[in-house]
């Protein structure tokens, strides 16, 4: 697990960056991302007397990949729902800062608040934001997880990392949707991992041929990435890749119940599109015979 710390204070950088990918749609319908705008900037706000902002990197690059041919979930859903994984880790973190220092005030936070952990991320050192707009690292790439921890406790910062992109496009060309509409920019309008998670209706027609077999995320933008070929398997148990998730054909998934899918995704993020969501999925990725 890696570990950067940043001064709890306003995100100036991102404010415009912000602004403006809201008022272009490119939240889609994920409406929450409109709400708690000032708080989103400023963790002051989100809970006073902040004072540092501790950012936790996660790796869940899996050893083992899914078997060819079977219907594709992005990695980060292979295991356990990381959320409960990190809530827990930062949870004891901050009992840890108890029994070392003293009484001090935090609030864990994974994609549960407003809070922009990429950007916290970036600041205190960890990675740079990539063309594909997630967080980056030179050692060890983008299949991380990221968990923050605030508190009411000043820290000495770390300093914010430097972007190693350079001239390279190689995820914006890949893009299977082409939602990557400028460096660090996604329609999520476009992106097939919002489409197979937070969109709700029907798919739109337009990019049935080109889900390339996704039908829970898609990791292609993150695939391509040359920094990706640095990626070590985790040693976190609980993101191991599950065999049903690695070895089901598009038959299995299709046939599946109501109650055993509810069974196999027991403490999986992947529960999040529901069942009937992870089936609208099915059919719309399917291949033609
Ligand atoms: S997740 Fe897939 S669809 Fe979304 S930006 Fe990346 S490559 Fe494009
Ligand atoms: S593929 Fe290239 S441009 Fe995209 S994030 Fe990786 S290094 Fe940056």
């Amino acid at each position: 697990m890696a570990c950067g710390i940043s001064k709890a204070d306003f995100l100036e950088e991102e404010a415009t960056g912000l602004e403006q990918w809201l008022k272009h749609g490119y939240h889609g319908d994920m409406k929450w991302m409109e709400n708690h705008f000032d708080e989103r900037l400023d963790p002051r706000k989100l809970m006073p007397g902040a004072k540092s902002v501790i950012s936790v990197l996660l790796n869940y690059f899996p050893e083992e990949t899914q078997e060819t041919g079977t219907p594709k979930i992005s990695k980060y859903a292979y295991g356990r729902d990381y959320h409960k994984v990190i809530r827990g880790k930062l949870k004891r973190m901050l009992q840890g800062i108890h029994e070392q220092i003293g009484e001090v005030h935090g609030r864990g936070f994974v994609d549960s608040a407003p809070v922009m952990d990429r950007a916290w991320a970036r600041r205190s050192g960890l990675g740079w934001i990539g063309k594909h707009s997630l967080l980056l690292s030179k050692k060890s790439g983008s299949f991380y997880f990221i968990g923050e921890l605030i508190v009411d406790l000043e820290l000495d910062a770390d300093g914010p990392s430097t972007d190693h992109c350079g001239s390279c496009t190689a995820c914006m060309d890949a893009c299977p949707t082409q939602a990557i509409v400028a460096p660090t920019v996604v329609d999520s309008n476009k992106c097939i991992s919002y489409l197979t998670i937070e969109y709700k209706k029907a798919l739109p027609i337009e990019f049935q041929d080109k889900m390339d077999q996704w039908v829970y995320g898609c990791d292609v933008c993150q695939d391509v990435c040359p920094w990706n070929r640095f990626a070590k398997p985790t040693d976190e148990p609980d993101f191991t890749l599950r065999e049903s998730v690695g070895k089901h054909s598009w038959e299995e998934w299709e046939e599946i119940t109501h109650e055993l899918w509810d069974e196999i995704m027991q403490g999986s993020a992947i529960r999040r599109t529901g069942y009937e969501g992870f089936k609208r999925n099915l059919k719309f990725a399917k291949k033609p015979e």
